[in-house]
């Protein structure tokens, strides 16, 4: 038997078959050649893409239907244009390669899209952006990485992006272990919110242990190949142990918490997807605190239009059947890249650069298509948005202006949405702690993300095991921005929640509590948990009182 540690980020233990995956690594850069050259490979990668949008058409269209499949003849159309292929090939002419001239007129064109009036005109900006970083990785021989599996099993890898991580298909994947990778980093957040064992950060592993029996410990961070009788028997019992806690958390399906003063803490779920909603739905969720709105647009691998986000908010509203969903609008940038927005790419400091709600308010068509499509899913029910990210007050004010837009196209088409729809934003930078009085009477509701809050406020990178200590125990600065939210949120009479992974740490509840949040969003799997320690530390409390009474 081979032991190998690393960092347990979700989950319990599981037992499967191995499958080591690396990613394919380009190195070497192409130089250009002769113009004839480039112009013949630019030919030739436009081919390749045609015939690859004209199978995604097809298989879209089968699976989701003809009008979410038209978004690829759309992307083919553009290529045919001629001033894409005039452009490109002018460039070249100047002594550019064909990647550098596709991407320079994807860019070009782009730029041209956003200047004009009609936002329909300016959200194809990003299509043409696709479609010529589409040409580019075909002519870099840039493929992605397979991570299907022909039967279940534990995967093993040298990393996984959240792009990667949120396209598993849970049914095969019993869980999966990382060569690096830290505790709050999205890859381990989607592991928790899909409930999928997972442990990171161990070091490399060989190829030799390809295919071989596994036993996966979630919780404890170990990977043990080709694991002897005796830890067989520990995780026979784990899996019993499992299968009562589970049992034992039943009694709280159903309860509601209320504090001795009468207010109601409501115990929501974090979603990054439809499946997620249907889990939290069946577990009890009082809610949606947090539906990760960049995890579909990652899985539509381009920028999905107004008609497939509304069809899938909609069925997120239906899903929590009159139970409030709230959709957290774009949070792109920094460890969650959309290539097809160049301005995400190429910073140095991406999680300081254009990220989340400042990335929107610089490709505004983006964001104003995803407000219409959320107001016209707020007319099946009771959906609110939340933005991400906000800095100042002022980033929040661009965004009602672009809200009323949203609202005002809707009412010139006689399309129907509340035209109350709540808008909230996160806390989760220093900075808003510090203004949440001003932001307070701008919006509808606070929710503190606590992994960005740590992170900005101590300078520590979320994504970086190294700088992990600064992060615990738990910093007084940090719990003192927590305490200034929820005490400007009461002031100002709107509702403060948490949604970050500090919801999910029972040892916080009470702190929580008496600070005055309301809302504690966690992953499907672990709302009834966190509502049983919310009910103890209620009880507590109130034990409290009665012994200072008495
Ligand atoms: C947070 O920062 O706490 C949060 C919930 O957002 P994300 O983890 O997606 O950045
Ligand atoms: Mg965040």
């Amino acid at each position: 038997m081979e032991i190998i540690h690393g960092k347990g980020v979700s989950g319990h233990m599981v037992r499967g078959k191995l499958r080591i995956i690396r990613h394919i690594r380009h190195t070497a850069a192409h130089i250009f050649t002769s113009a004839e050259n480039e112009k013949e490979r630019f030919r030739e990668a436009c081919a390749k893409v045609k015939d690859e949008l004209t199978d995604l058409q097809k298989q879209t269209a089968e699976k989701a239907g003809e009008k979410e499949a038209e978004i690829f003849a759309i992307h083919r159309m553009m290529m045919e244009e001629e001033d894409f292929g005039e452009c490109t090939s002018d460039l070249i002419s100047e002594g550019k390669t064909a990647e550098e001239a596709v991407l320079q007129t994807g860019e070009t064109l782009a730029k041209m899209f956003l200047a004009m009036d009609s936002p329909y005109m300016q959200a194809r900006a990003v299509d043409v952006r696709s479609v010529s970083e589409r040409i580019a990785d075909v002519l870099n021989g840039r493929e992605t990485t397979d991570f299907t599996m022909e039967s279940p099993g534990i995967i093993a890898a040298d990393d996984l992006t959240p792009a990667e991580t949120v396209m598993l298909d849970k049914n095969m994947i019993l869980g999966f272990v990382t060569e690096r990778g830290s505790d709050n980093s999205h890859t381990a957040i989607l592991a928790r919110t899909m409930d999928i064992p997972a442990v990171v950060d161990i070091g490399s592993i060989d190829d030799k242990f390809d295919g071989k029996d596994c036993i996966l410990d979630g919780n404890n961070g170990v990977l043990y190949i080709e694991p002897d009788a005796e830890i067989g028997r520990v995780y026979d019992d784990s899996c019993l142990y499992d299968l009562q806690k589970k049992k034992a958390e039943e009694q709280y399906r159903g309860k509601r918490c209320i504090t001795s003063e009468g207010t109601s803490i409501r115990i929501c779920a974090n979603a990054g997807g439809i499946d997620d909603v249907m889990e939290a739905a069946a577990n009890d969720a009082e809610g949606i605190g947090l539906f990760r709105s960049e995890f579909l647009f990652m899985r539509y691998g381009r920028c999905p239009t107004e008609e497939e986000q509304f069809s899938v908010y909609k069925e997120a509203v239906s899903h929590m059947s009159g139970r409030e969903t709230i959709i957290r609008t774009l949070d792109a940038g920094a460890d969650k890249q959309l290539k097809w927005i160049p301005s995400t790419v190429q910073e140095n400091n991406p999680a300081l650069g254009l990220r989340a709600v400042r990335l929107c308010l610089r490709h505004s068509a983006l964001l104003y298509t995803q407000l219409r499509a959320l107001y016209r899913a707020s007319a099946f029910g009771p959906i609110a948005a939340m933005i991400p990210m906000i800095t100042i007050p002022e980033e929040l004010k661009q965004v009602k202006r672009i809200a009323e837009q949203a609202m005002e196209s809707l009412r010139m088409e006689n399309i129907q949405y509340n035209p109350y729809m709540p808008i909230g934003i996160m806390i989760e930078t220093p900075s808003a702690a510090l203004y949440a009085e001003e932001l307070a009477e701008l919006c509808d509701f606070f929710s503190i993300g606590t992994n960005d809050l740590i992170q900005y406020t101590l300078a520590a990178d979320r994504e970086n095991p190294e700088v992990i200590y600064l992060t615990r125990p738990l910093p007084k600065s940090v719990m003192q921005l927590m305490e200034m939210t929820a005490a400007a949120g009461k002031k100002a009479g709107i509702p403060v929640g948490i949604c970050g992974e500090l919801g999910n740490d029972e040892s916080m509840t009470a702190f929580f509590l008496h600070i005055g949040i309301t809302k504690i969003s966690v992953p499907p799997a672990q709302i009834l948990r966190i509502r049983g320690k919310v009910l103890e530390s209620i009880r507590e409390e109130s034990l409290q009182k009665a012994k200072e009474l008495f």
